[in-house]
């Protein structure tokens, strides 16, 4: 007997694993993650971690001794790099072997690089890990300017806690808007204001063509229109790729992410995957990618019952957020393919929530500063209930009614 094996010891398999303990599972499970850290939360080293607000103790999601106490076996610093799906068995990098009777991919992503010259300058960072974000900071001591590369969540949020300690921020976001991947125009203009109005340089539909440097260190950012910008710190935050290859190489199906239903099972039935790693069949069969803490766990739960033999769908709406200078951004559903859009309260104030809709339906929620407003979208989606726009955009409806 194997037991169960998870590969990726980030939130979605911590989550795997504690999941199948509190679903009863009284067999072996190994945790086997190639980072020398016990399992960490990732969204504050772009927020306080890198602020100086959250110490790097209170980053770990379970103390030292919990998942001992729940039996669940941690193998960290150890890269999984095959998987042979007949013998149901995985190789390690130091060349052990270990069989398995239920697999759990949750492999995450990685940084997608910025292939150009001078990417591998000494001052030039992206952010990803814990180590990555330890490397900011403290190159963020001596810092003056700091060039942004991508105008996303990442991004964002570096640039707010820069310019807050008082470094010259200049953003490059290659499309004509800001978060144009999560967020509708609305969004991005008020974001664009934001920053603009903390003394950030927005620079939109920015095509950057070299990072300049002497002597081996980042000195400026330049653009195709010949355009140059100093900086001696570089963040690069273009989005991630997905870790699918030991799954590609087993012959999984993966396009785009290890694909799974709404069980997070894989194409073959031993083995499930969660969190970044994945995309999600739809039932119109159509792939949808989260890359999101809610969907980490949620997957991640879903993955782990799944393995028991159980079904557990995760078909909850997505939620998210981004907090940035004094602004919290919580996000409920996907704006995709709206048709109409009202506001609730005064964008001028900075607290105020957009209402998504599609064909008379409300589809998602942005709200700014209004964690009212979120927590009950959440619960609209929960129960299927939606608002009329004209109840939406009337501050003097209390939505909360509907749930009654
Ligand atoms: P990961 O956290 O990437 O964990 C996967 C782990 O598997 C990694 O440790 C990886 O090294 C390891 N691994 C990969 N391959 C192997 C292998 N072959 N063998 C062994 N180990 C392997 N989301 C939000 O919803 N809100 C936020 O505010 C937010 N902020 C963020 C800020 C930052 C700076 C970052 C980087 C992400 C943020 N996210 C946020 C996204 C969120 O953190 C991710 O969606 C989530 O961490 C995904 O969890 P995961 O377990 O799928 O993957
Ligand atoms: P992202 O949201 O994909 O944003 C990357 C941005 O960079 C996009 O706007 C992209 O534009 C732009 N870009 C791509 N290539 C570029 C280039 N050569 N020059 C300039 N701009 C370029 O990814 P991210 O911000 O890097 O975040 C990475 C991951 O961390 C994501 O999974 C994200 O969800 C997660 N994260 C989440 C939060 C949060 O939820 N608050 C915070 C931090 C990180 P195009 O789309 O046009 O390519």
């Amino acid at each position: 007997m194997g037991g169960m094996l998870i590969i990726g010891a980030g939130l979605a398999g911590l989550t795997a694993a504690e999941t199948l303990r509190s679903e009863g599972y009284e067999g072996s499970i190994t945790l086997i993650g190639d980072e020398t850290h016990a399992p960490y939360q990732r969204p504050p080293l772009s927020k306080g971690f890198l602020a100086g607000e959250t110490r790097e103790a209170q980053l770990t999601m379970r103390p030292a001794d919990a998942l001992a106490g729940k039996n669940i076996r941690l193998r960290l610093g150890t890269g999984v790099t095959t998987i042979d799906r007949t013998a149901r068995q995985v190789t390690l990098d130091d060349g052990t072997t270990l069989a398995y009777d239920g697999l759990a991919l949750c492999t995450g992503a990685r940084l997608r690089p910025l292939p150009l010259p001078g990417a591998d300058w000494q001052g030039v960072h992206g952010l990803r890990s814990l180590d990555d974000a330890k490397a900011i900071v403290a190159a963020l001591e001596t810092a003056q300017s700091v060039g942004v590369i991508g105008g996303g969540f990442i991004g964002l949020e570096v640039a707010a806690v820069a310019r807050k300690k008082g470094k010259q921020v200049t953003v490059l976001e290659a499309a004509d808007r800001l978060m144009a991947r999560v967020v509708p125009p609305l969004i991005s203009q008020f974001y664009l204001d934001l920053h603009t109005s903390h003394g950030v340089e927005v620079v939109l539909g920015a095509m950057v063509s070299e990072l300049a440097g002497n002597n081996g260190r980042i000195a400026a950012v330049r653009t195709k229109d010949g355009r140059e910008f100093a900086a001696d710190l570089v963040l690069v935050g273009i989005g991630i790729m997905p870790n699918v290859e030991l799954a590609r190489t087993a012959g999984l199906d993966v396009d785009g992410g290890i694909v799974v239903d709404a069980c997070g099972r894989s194409s073959d039935p031993s083995i499930t995957a969660a969190g970044d790693c994945t995309v999600r069949r739809l039932a119109d069969g159509s792939l949808r990618r989260l890359e999101s803490i809610q969907n980490a766990m949620e997957q991640a739960k879903s993955a782990a019952t799944a393995l028991l033999g159980r079904e557990r769908p995760f078909n909850a709406a997505p939620w998210f957020w981004s907090d940035q200078y004094d602004v919290k951004l919580q996000m409920v559903g996907l704006t995709a393919g709206f048709d109409r859009m009202v506001t609730r309260g005064d964008p001028a104030t900075r607290k105020f929530s957009a209402y998504y809709y599609r064909a008379g339906k409300l589809i998602a929620i942005d709200s700014l500063n209004q964690p009212g407003d979120h927590m009950n979208g959440r619960k609209l989606f929960d129960k299927g209930i939606s608002p009329t726009p004209e109840q939406a955009a009337n501050t003097g409806f209390d939505l909360a009614s509907l749930l009654a």
